[in-house]
């Protein structure tokens, strides 16, 4: 496999369950790095999640920004502890670092934290990502996470991005509407249709949707980096993927 340096991103839908962190779930992803950074890999993790995992805490109106806000400087503290916890169990460290959308505005900005960075991978560490949710205001947040996991990927020099969401694969319809929907293994090309295509989040913490999967998928392909879809539920299509080199589910975009 020719990929080195690669970021994983996971949603809140993944590391959420009933309300609250789906502890199984994160161990799973964390076990998961572990083997890939025995296997020569230098892995970023973005994580979702802060949002929901502050409100496992305190039942702040999540419509109402300042709460967000609040719940994500709640629950992140929460979400790393946990990961510092599950990480440790494999010998591993992990880090923190919260970005915010103007990062990516500054040529400075980008090789400030991309040095920093590479000096956490160097050392063994797993930095782990998340928008600065804090102190974000509306025109420089990114919304969703798959957006800014993109610009990781391309800004610091990823290989590959791998989306674990709560949908397995990319398909030629909307599988949760329609049965008889087939999954699209390999992806070249993403039409502008598909990509103007109304945002379609399938749960009360998920901004994102398969339409922001597709955006990411081709600033990706632009810049001639890969994207994989894949389950962040069952991580057994990325495993094979990715140590063994065997595509049998998921969606792979590549140009
Ligand atoms: P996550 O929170 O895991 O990042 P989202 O729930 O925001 O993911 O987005 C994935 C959802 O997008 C799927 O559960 C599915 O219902 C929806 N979706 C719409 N069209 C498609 C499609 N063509 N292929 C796959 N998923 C689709």
């Amino acid at each position: 496999m020719k990929y080195k340096k690669i970021v994983i991103k996971v949603g809140s839908h993944v590391l959420t369950q009933k309300g609250s962190v789906a502890k199984i779930r994160m161990l799973a992803l964390v076990q998961l790095i572990a083997h890939l950074k025995n296997n020569q890999y230098q892995v970023i993790l973005v994580s979702s999640g802060a949002v929901s995992a502050g409100y496992t805490k305190i039942k702040l109106d999540r419509n109402i920004l300042a709460n967000k806000q609040a719940l994500a400087s709640i629950g992140q503290a929460y979400l790393m502890k946990m990961y510092q916890e599950k990480f440790a169990i494999f010998d591993l460290m992990c880090s923190q670092v919260l970005l915010s959308a103007d990062v990516f505005d500054s040529q400075k900005h980008i090789s400030h934290a991309k040095d920093a960075i590479d000096t956490l991978l160097k050392n063994g560490v797993i930095p782990i990502i998340n928008e600065n949710d804090t102190v974000s205001v509306d025109e420089l947040v990114f919304g969703d996470n798959d957006r800014l996991s993109a610009h990781v990927a391309h800004y610091f020099d990823a290989d590959l991005l791998v989306i674990l969401s709560d949908i397995d694969a990319f398909y030629d319809k909307d599988p949760n509407k329609h049965p008889d929907a087939k999954r699209r293994a390999i992806v070249n090309h993403i039409t502008q249709e598909e990509l103007d295509a109304k945002h379609t989040p399938n749960n009360e913490f998920a901004t994102g949707g398969i339409v922001t999967k597709l955006q990411s998928a081709h600033f990706l392909m632009e810049n001639n980096r890969d994207m994989f879809l894949a389950s962040g539920f069952d991580l057994s299509n990325i495993k094979n993927y990715l140590i063994d080199g065997v595509h049998n589910g998921g969606t792979l975009f590549r140009k």
